[in-house]
């Protein structure tokens, strides 16, 4: 594929303790990409993906964003949050904020937006992955399938770049699983520049232009999904495959 590169990770290696996470990891993700990471549990999916909005430094390596480095600190690490829209397997709503002021609170903080003009946003938005009806509750009110959508919601209204879904269907009841996927679809197919880590397969080979497989803190393989599952090359990508499939 042509690659117009938004997110760049050359030879990125990370540490925890004397634990290797991130291997020599290099991986391009274009302008309207969706990639898809898969692997086992405890092979750096969450680590590579914190990486890339900063919540965890990196010990050698560089990360770009659209060309630059992600910054340290400060006015820069906040508007690369926003740039870089986060959605995690526990949902991290603010509980004692409306479903409304969930959306509008960052667009007012950290982007500045006049209120008026966020809560429009923040209402478009919701009708936009569903849950407009329930703009004045508070989180615990509604069901994980409508959190996790208004967790997309709340992302989307920073305008990022990027979003990175860190398993976020992992902690639904089966039955609100393809409500979360479905507004994932309809982003991916919006544009959205997508870095999802999923079980879901059936997204994975619908939606993905890539899939990422990684074991023990490397990426093992970088491919289209039809050959990937198809026929995966590596020894750990088969094993793998042949026990969720
Ligand atoms: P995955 O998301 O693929 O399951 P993670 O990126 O969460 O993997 O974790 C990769 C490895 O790093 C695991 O062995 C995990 O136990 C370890 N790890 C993750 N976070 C920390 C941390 N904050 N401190 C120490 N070890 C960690
Ligand atoms: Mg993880």
């Amino acid at each position: 594929m042509a690659v117009d590169p938004l997110i760049e990770l050359r030879d990125v290696n990370k540490y925890f303790g004397e634990l290797h996470v991130l291997q020599d990891i290099d991986l391009t993700v274009g302008r309207g990409e969706v990639v898809v990471v898969i692997g086992p549990s405890g092979s750096g999916k969450s680590t590579l993906c914190r990486a890339i909005n900063r919540l965890e430094t990196i010990r050698s390596g560089t990360i770009l964003l659209d060309g630059r480095p992600l910054p340290d600190e400060g006015k820069e690490l906040a508007r690369l949050r926003a740039d870089v829209g986060m959605v995690f397997q526990s949902f991290n709503l603010f509980a004692h904020k409306t479903v409304l002021q969930n959306v509008m609170l960052g667009q007012v903080k950290v982007r500045g937006t006049a209120k008026a003009k966020a809560e429009e946003k923040a209402r478009a938005l919701l009708d936009r992955v569903g849950v407009a009806n329930q703009a004045d509750k508070y989180p615990a009110q509604l069901s994980g399938g409508q959190q996790q959508r208004v967790a997309i919601a709340r992302a989307l209204a920073m305008e990022p770049k990027v979003m990175l879904f860190d398993e976020p269907t992992s902690a639904l009841d089966p039955e609100m699983i393809n409500e979360v996927l479905e507004v994932m679809r309809q982003l991916a197919r919006d544009g959205m520049t997508m870095v999802v880590v999923t079980h879901e397969m059936g997204f994975a080979r619908s939606a993905a232009n890539r899939v990422v497989f990684m074991a023990d803190g490397r990426i093992v393989e970088d491919r289209s999904p039809d050959e990937f599952f198809t026929d995966p090359h590596s020894d750990r990508a088969k094993d793998f495959l042949s026990k969720i499939l």
